[in-house]
């Protein structure tokens, strides 16, 4: 095999807990809702079919109460359009194994966890330049009439934190009609918004779409929990790959979740502790980037966990955070969310697990590299 691992995964395995990182997507633990899901913990535990064996597709009380924030935003769901899966990971393993070998239109730059899926299950991938706002229209529809597949990531793009304006949206919408093709739509940070919640292009293709989510950003990622919604036979189908891999996700993480969630105002007032939390950081990171970075051009996102812009084309931040590394800081550099990885001005930020102090700090090491 030819493939090779995840920078982001190696560098986290590789550093001492002096080095103040930038790289990994890792949320606040701050903000974890730990007494609560305690509580929930003690509670779902206290019912003996939690340890049992259960169905693939994922627990009704867990997909229906999934469903139902569906239906509430506008976009109608029942339980039998959701598969629980094993983080949105797995929901992307999975579509990968359904659309094997075929072509696939991406965002450049993309998660770098779905192009090394994309590659271990032979999707060609084309790339679309990723605009301000989105995905460049002309080239997208370009590269759309052959693949007839895309897979997006329109709320605070990882890595680029970018979303999509409402003409763009409408746009890809139209083109994925028009070549009846396919929309993967993924979404783990569209609740992480500062501002407002834009609405799903996969809302108005219901079944021309996989939407993806995750309670990884909006409670904790340990539970490894995420799901795919599509129409009823396409979720058919993919049960058929996500029985073959694993059976089912964690029954005793899905009981909890459930749990969790019957307390929906609760769930509200935990998200928009996140948001606001995140919106004051995100704001931090681009001011010490203004004093301490000025020549790191870049926009202060809108919601998400990431900050991404470019020194330009004379500094090479591959090579750099290999200095970096020596100084005790580290951040991603942009090169790795490309098809072809040449190096590039980029760099991705997270700005979510870092201390205010941190984040000074460790931009003023970053500068003392240059
Ligand atoms: N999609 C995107 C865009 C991501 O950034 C991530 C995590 N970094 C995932 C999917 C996977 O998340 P999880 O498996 O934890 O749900």
């Amino acid at each position: 095999m030819s493939m090779k691992r995840s920078f982001i995964r190696e560098i986290l395995e590789a550093i001492d807990e002096e080095t103040i990182s930038f790289a990994g997507g890792l949320p606040s633990e701050k903000l974890f809702p730990h007494e609560d899901l305690k509580i929930a913990t003690l509670k779902a535990l206290e019912n003996p079919k939690v340890y049992q064996y259960t169905i693939s597709n994922g627990i009704s009380e867990l997909r229906e109460q999934i469903a139902q924030r569906y239906t509430n935003e506008g976009f109608p769901t029942t339980k039998d359009n959701i598969l629980i899966t094993t983080g949105s990971q797995q929901a992307m393993y999975i579509l990968a194994k359904f659309f094997e070998n075929k072509d696939i239109t991406i965002e450049e730059p993309s998660y770098l966890g779905a192009m090394n899926i994309f590659r271990l299950n032979y999707l060609k991938m084309q790339g679309v330049k990723l605009e301000n706002d989105g995905v460049n229209i002309e080239q997208f529809e370009n590269s759309f009439k052959n693949t007839k597949l895309t897979y997006l990531i329109p709320d605070f793009q990882n890595p680029s934190a970018t979303t999509y304006s409402e003409e763009k949206r409408d746009a890809i919408s139209e083109i994925v009609k028009k070549y009846n093709g396919i929309l993967i739509e993924d979404s783990p940070y569209s609740e992480l918004y500062f501002e407002k919640k834009s609405k799903y292009i996969s809302a108005s293709l219901p079944n021309n779409s996989f939407h993806l989510g995750s309670f990884s950003k909006t409670l904790v990622p340990s539970l490894r929990i995420g799901w795919i919604r599509a129409d009823e036979e396409k979720i058919k189908s993919l049960m058929i790959i996500k029985e073959s891999i694993d059976l089912h996700s964690c029954g005793v993480s899905q009981y909890i979740l459930a749990e969790y969630l019957k307390d929906e105002a609760k769930y509200e007032k935990h998200l928009q502790e996140i948001r606001d939390d995140y919106k004051a950081k995100a704001i931090y990171f681009s001011e010490q980037l203004k004093n301490i970075l000025p020549e790191f051009k870049h926009q202060t996102p809108k919601g998400g966990m990431f900050l991404y812009g470019t020194f330009g084309d004379n500094i090479d931040t591959f090579a750099l955070v290999q200095e970096c590394l020596k100084k005790k800081v580290v951040y991603v550099p942009g090169n790795q969310f490309y098809i072809d990885k040449i190096p590039n001005g980029e760099i991705r930020f997270n700005y979510t697990h870092s201390s205010f102090e941190q984040i000074e700090k460790g931009l003023k090491l970053i500068k003392s590299c240059l």
